[in-house]
């Protein structure tokens, strides 16, 4: 499931193929990129399937069992290469998108394809392999944050650039700021801290111009700092489930990979490979 491509080797033009099934002569590229055998495609198209498989169905298994073998590249493929599925294909997108977009990559914008089949043109691969060195040496520094629950260690959740957990939930005083977590007090004085512990009080606060406004307190404890600040950011009933010891922590990206993004070495093997063969890559 999801993309695939390969690029094709030269065997075939400079007739380093082992003798097969069906003269040299006969042997051609076809337009999705394929080595195959004219008559075999003409017969193909003469009959129809029971006709052509009554016919010339041992030859076409002899075909495709040579084709597999007939040079030293595995089914003539150069370069074969899954890039990656189709989540993985609008993460590439989206990358590129955020690392500079149209403007700063107008290739790599539009490389990759929304469906399976179709070539990308060997006259786009130098220019196309520029602006992916670039875009990588960004991506691979790409750092995101992660909120763990102390007590267990376990990942609660990946954590965007400004929206913290908390944010759609009662306390708007808790922000994501330069990868710690922000707090803002009553006297919009912010804290920053990456483990702390909250704790919901069950007094409401009181506030001097309205009495008391329905509002409850919440204790932060800064576990990192040794000290303790109150936030008054919850209405009603307790959000017993976000009392807990949390820990922010910030490292490599979720999709890299021992300090590589996959899928864009991948595609990057592709680009190589089109340059050397001055073939195309096919996606299938
Ligand atoms: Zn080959």
């Amino acid at each position: 499931m999801g993309l695939d491509a390969f690029v094709r080797c030269n065997c075939f033009e400079e007739h380093k193929l082992k003798p097969g099934p069906v003269p040299y002569e006969d042997l051609y590229i076809d337009a999705d990129g394929y080595l195959s055998s004219r008559k075999l495609d003409s017969m193909w198209q003469k009959y129809d399937f029971a006709g052509f498989d009554a016919r010339y169905g041992e030859l076409q298994d002899q075909f495709m069992d040579w084709r597999e073998s007939c040079c030293e590249h595995e089914d003539c493929k150069y370069c074969n290469e899954w890039v990656s599925n189709w989540a993985g294909v609008m993460r590439f997108n989206y990358l590129v998108e955020t690392f500079g977009g149209k403007e700063k990559y107008p290739l790599l914008s539009t490389l990759l394809p929304s469906a399976n089949g179709g070539y990308y043109p060997l006259e786009k691969a130098e220019a196309t392999l520029l602006e992916l060195d670039d875009f990588l040496s960004h991506v691979v520094k790409h750092a995101e944050t992660r909120l763990f629950r102390a007590e267990t260690n376990e990942m609660i959740q990946y954590i965007d650039k400004e929206k913290s957990p908390w944010s759609e939930m009662i306390i708007s005083s808790i922000d994501i700021a330069d990868g710690k977590v922000k707090f803002t007090d009553f006297a919009k004085k912010d804290t920053y801290s990456n483990h702390f512990k909250i704790i919901f009080s069950t007094e409401k606060v009181i506030s001097q111009k309205y009495g008391e406004i329905g509002i409850y307190g919440c204790e932060i404890h800064l576990l990192d700092q040794g000290k303790t600040i109150v936030l008054s950011n919850y209405y009603g009933s307790r959000p017993s489930i976000m009392e807990s010891e949390y820990l922010f922590k910030t490292g490599p990206a979720r999709f890299l990979y021992e300090g590589k993004y996959p899928t864009g070495e991948r595609i990057k093997n592709l680009l190589v490979a089109s340059l050397e063969t001055g073939n195309p890559i096919v996606w299938c």
